[in-house]
Order: structure tokens, then sequence, then C-alpha cells
């Protein structure tokens, strides 16, 4: 049978790729970024309790109102501004179905789409697969910021969306007040939709701020903020996150997010719901990542490795210059079969392959795991 691939460029993800060879190695796996602590007991009692009190058949399509509510109250509490339950938030699978849904319901051939490199790996599948041409802008070493005058150069009649990250998965890179207000400035009296994968939100450390779009009255208008229960509550395997958008943009992105997923699991979002009640369990959480980034900087100190600055996301990047010249996915593999600590190599979030000898450490792991790992991290010499 002829197949003709729509994503014939698409392989496995490097996550996967990473965190199966970690297992068959027996390596520390600081690839994929998993927490390998584990949950909140209360949060496992309100799912069993929802179990048990028959909450198991299918939630309404835009998710169950009072997660909607909760979610909307918490927008409020982080952001202080009022999302609509109702017309502007939407509880999907994942983050990435918010991103998938999103760019299906506005991408036709041939649209343009303006992202950043490195870039999240389902960006430019989700862009391609809908006949959708990716703009890649590349960011460098160390510290991968936005070079304004080339997104203006990017921007034509074409660029129906710009795709934006912060805090920035695998940098660990933030946006700054005037980053954002860079982008309004381009983006005013255009059709541009904005959008933004927010879901390190309350990750940010040394005091930094988190700059959502959702606070800028202008850019809100027309942006969809992708956000996760994965990153937030450590449950990356439950499959919950959510899009805020405005009412005319949710409306099309719900009719995609309708045949795609239709509704995400009911007793989940029950428990979810309860849970977001106490603000103190997300506000938190910027503490409770920079005491574990913190711990993890000081434990490889030693090493021979080079750490780059890290201001969000549970990620931290590190040149390995001093160690190797190998490429960067050797390096990530030599580093799991060899080192017994499973990394993730930077270049292959980037369209060219990009190699600064980079790799990616991810810090959500048990103290006990982290210092384990640097153990080994510093043992390892100049080859
Ligand atoms: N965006 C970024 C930047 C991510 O790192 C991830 C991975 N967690 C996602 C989106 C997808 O999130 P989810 O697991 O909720 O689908
Ligand atoms: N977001 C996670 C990371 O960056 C992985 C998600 C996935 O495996 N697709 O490691």
């Amino acid at each position: 049978m002829k197949i003709i691939s729509k994503l014939p460029s698409v392989g496995t993800t490097i996550f996967t790729t990473m965190s199966a060879l970690a297992k068959q190695h027996n390596a520390i796996n600081l690839s994929q970024g998993f927490p390998d602590y584990d949950i909140d007991p209360i949060l496992k009692d309100l799912v069993n309790h929802y179990v048990q009190k028959g909450m198991n058949q299918y939630a309404p399509m835009t998710g169950i109102p009072i997660l909607r509510q909760r979610i909307s109250e918490k927008i409020k509490t982080t952001y202080d501004i009022y999302t609509h339950p109702d017309e502007e938030i939407t509880i999907t699978n994942g983050a990435t179905e918010a991103l998938y849904s999103a760019i299906s319901a506005f991408i036709h051939p041939g649209d343009e789409v303006i992202l950043f490199e490195p870039a999240y790996d389902s960006y430019i599948p989700a862009i391609e697969v809908n006949g959708g041409c990716p703009v890649p802008i590349p960011l460098f070493a160390p510290d991968y910021t936005i070079p304004w005058s080339e997104v203006a150069r990017k921007i034509n009649g074409r660029t129906r969306m710009i795709i934006i990250n912060t805090p920035h998965n695998p940098t660990g890179s933030i946006w700054s007040q005037s980053d954002i207000e860079s982008l309004e400035t381009l983006t005013q009296n255009t059709d541009i939709i904005i959008l933004s994968d927010e879901v390190y939100q309350h990750l940010t450390y040394d005091d930094t701020v988190h700059h959502s779009v959702l606070k800028r009255p202008s850019l809100r208008k027309r942006s969809i903020v992708a956000m996760s229960f994965g990153k937030t509550f450590h449950v990356t395997g439950w499959r919950i996150g959510y899009c805020v958008a405005p009412p005319q943009l949710t409306l099309e992105i719900r009719k995609v997010h309708q045949f795609n997923t239709f509704t995400i699991n009911t007793p989940l979002q029950y428990a979810l719901a309860d849970y977001l009640a106490e603000s103190s369990r997300y506000l938190s959480l910027s503490s409770f990542f920079q005491a574990k980034r913190d711990l993890f900087i000081n434990a490889v100190r030693a090493s021979q490795f080079e750490l780059l600055p890290c201001q969000g996301t549970y990620f931290i990047l590190a040149s390995f210059k001093n160690i190797s010249t190998i490429s960067d996915t050797d390096f990530a593999r030599w580093m799991t079969t060899q080192q017994g600590v499973a990394v993730i190599p930077i270049s292959v979030f980037y369209s060219d392959g990009t190699d600064e000898n980079i790799i990616r450490f991810c810090f959500a792991k048990k103290n006990e795991t982290l210092l384990r790992a640097a153990e080994l991290i510093r043992n390892i010499e100049s080859q």
C-alpha cells in the first residue's frame, strides 16, 4: 500500500527516546520532564472520592463548570483579571491538546506561523499537519534573547500566528516586560493570533515575574494561552490542561476539541476543582522548585559542565564544551549509556540542528535523585 505521510520527517520524540534509553541502561533519568516523587495524598483521595461517588461518565465538552470556575478564580488570584468560565476557558487533554486544537482551528494551508527555536517539539508537527508553514527564528546561548528586529522582518501578510513560550522549555529563560511590549507593538492593528504556551507559569525564580499575555489587554484579545495541570500539580500522566482565549477564538477551538478528544476525564476534573480551592498549592511552586534548582546547581558546581542561567521551568542547560567536542545527540547518548545520567540534547529543538554543545537536565526530581546524579556528573572527566 502506498502511504503518503503528512509528517514525513517526524519520528519518535526525543523525550520518549531518552527515557527508554535511560530505562534500558538503568541510568538516572534527568531527561524527560516529569517528577519522580509522589503526588499529594489529598489529591489521590479526591480522585478516589469522585470515582466512588460515581462521577464516571462523560463530562461536558468544554469541561465541568466547577473546574472552569476555579480556573477563572485562579487567573484572578494570579493576574488580577476576570476570565469568563463558560466563554473563555476550555479543559483539554494536557497543554498538548490545547496547542494542537488551537493550531488546527486557525491555521489554513499556506499560513505562516512564527516560532522561536529551540522550540518545544509539538509545535512544528501541529503546524505542518494542517498545511501551515513554520517560520523559525533561532535564539542562542547563553541568554536566548529574542531578536525583535528579525521578528519584525519575518512578519508579513501571510503571518497568521506567533507561538511564544515563557518560561521557556528547554532553555529556562523567561520573557521580560520589554519582550511582551515588543510583541504588543509589532502585532497591534494586525489579525495575528498569539499562541502563548505558559505551562511553566508558576515556575519562576529569584523574584522574577512571569509576564502572561493575559495581563496585556491589547494582546489578550487575540491570544490563546495553553496551561497544564501536569506541570502545576506534578501529574504529567493525568493529561489535563486548559486553554484560555477570548470567546470568538474559544468558539473555534472548541469545534476542533469536540472532535479531537471530545471530553476530558471526569473524576480527575472534579478532584482538580476541589484541589484548586487552596491557592497556596500553586503559589508555593516557585520556592519548591527554586530549592531543587539550587541544590542541583551547588551539587554539580565542581563538575566540568558550565551551567547556563535558569530563571524558570524545571530544566537547566549545561555546556559540555570542556568535556567533549562530539555532537550533543552523541553526548546525550554517551551520558546515558556510559555515565548513568540521561539528559536531553538541545539541537533536536532547532529545525536546522544548531548544535552549541549543550544538554538539558530536569531537576523535578527527589533531592536524593539529584544528589546521586550530581555525584556521577562530578566524576565525568574531559575526554
Ligand atoms: N509545552 C511545553 C513547553 C512543555 O514543556 C510541555 C510538556 N510538559 C507541554 C507544552 C505539554 O504539556 P502537557 O503535558 O500538559 O500536554
Ligand atoms: N514536556 C516534557 C519535557 O520537556 C516532556 C513531554 C513529552 O514527553 N512529550 O521533557
